[in-house]
């Protein structure tokens, strides 16, 4: 069994290329593509990016040789943006250009606000030379109407999320309602002007409004994909794809699962008992439900690897 715990394991392939790979074929055979995500972020030295980079290598080569539909997203503090923005770029192009000669697209995730700008940066940079790179950005923040219109007259593809982060009102909107008016006013214009949107949501009122103004706007089925995350309705991922829409789980791995889980974690209030349900048997000395990984390690090991994954989530 996989060395997970069950917190991590509802929206984590597993810890091993191996694990998101088969994620992705069991993926494919439902007419789904995935888009694999080694985990980890914010690594502080030249070496530590550096094996991030040989990861993401042979996950490609692992993509090819297994013969999967699978794109890579990747998140720029992973290949040193905290060392600097030309590590970071280095780091992104050697793998965007191996991506690029396999037929593989690659998309940056968008991190905290500190990082908006340099990620955009290293993508503007990487887009003027290469095809295959795409980016995230996060209906939250105040600026990414601007941001979108950059990119669509750049010809770059655009993964419109909410965003995950805890970010201040002075850069981004307090109130859900106007991130999700956000949303629909920038996947409208996504789906009219951008090149391959991705619709980044599981909000079925906004899925729903998506293909409503698609069909109005009569663009077609194969011009845009809706994407989601492994583990996040699922019943929604096959209806889309059974109704002939492109549609992409994005499939994490990795043995740094701690700061991803507890954001998806934390985006649901419903989760809070999904923790306790966990934690509870901890507290009764009963450790052995919380998966292989669990074993040997005692109750206090779980504890110890909830609170290091706890520091690690900076917002
Ligand atoms: C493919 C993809 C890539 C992403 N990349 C980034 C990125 O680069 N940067 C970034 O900041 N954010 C990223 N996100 C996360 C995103 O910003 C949101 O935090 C996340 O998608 C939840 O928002 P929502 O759009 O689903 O809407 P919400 O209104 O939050 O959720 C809609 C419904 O989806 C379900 N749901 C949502 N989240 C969960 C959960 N964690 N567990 C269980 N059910 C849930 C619930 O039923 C909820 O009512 C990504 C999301 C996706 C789908």
């Amino acid at each position: 069994m996989r060395p997970l715990f069950p917190l991590a394991g509802r929206y984590i392939a597993g810890t091993e290329i191996e694990d998101a790979v088969e994620a992705a074929r069991r993926l494919n055979s439902e007419g789904i593509m995935a888009a694999i995500d080694n985990l980890g972020e914010n690594v502080r030295t030249e070496a530590k990016a550096a094996q991030s980079v040989s990861e993401y290598l042979k996950l490609l080569d692992a993509i090819v040789k297994r013969g999967v539909g699978s794109s890579v997203s990747l998140k720029l503090t992973h290949l040193g943006l905290d060392v600097s923005g030309d590590v970071a770029y280095e780091n992104a192009e050697a793998i965007v250009k191996k991506a690029l000669a396999a037929g593989i697209s690659v998309r940056l995730d968008m991190e905290g606000a500190a990082y908006t700008q340099r990620t955009l940066d290293v993508f503007f940079k990487l887009r003027s030379r290469y095809e295959n790179v795409g980016v995230a950005i996060q209906s939250y923040l105040r600026r990414s109407a601007a941001d979108v219109a950059a990119i669509i007259a750049a010809k770059g593809s655009v993964r419109l999320v909410k965003g995950a982060y805890k970010e201040p009102p002075q850069i981004a909107f307090p109130d859900k309602k106007d991130v999700d008016a956000n949303f629909l006013k920038l996947m409208q214009g996504l789906l009219l002007n951008g090149k391959m949107p991705a619709i980044a949501t599981h909000d079925e009122s906004l899925v729903n409004g998506a293909i409503t103004f698609a069909e109005a706007n009569k663009i077609p089925k194969d011009a845009f994909e809706f994407e989601m995350l492994l583990g996040i309705k699922r019943g929604l991922q096959r209806d889309l794809a059974d109704r002939g829409f492109r549609v992409r789980v994005y499939v994490p791995y990795g043995k740094n699962w701690g700061p991803y889980t507890l954001r998806r974690l934390r985006e649901r209030k419903e989760n809070i008992w999904f923790v306790l349900k966990n934690l509870i048997p901890l507290f009764r000395g009963n450790h052995t439900k919380c998966g292989s990984g669990a074993k040997g390690r005692g109750s206090d090991g779980l504890g110890r690897l909830f609170s290091e994954a706890s520091w690690k989530i900076k917002r």
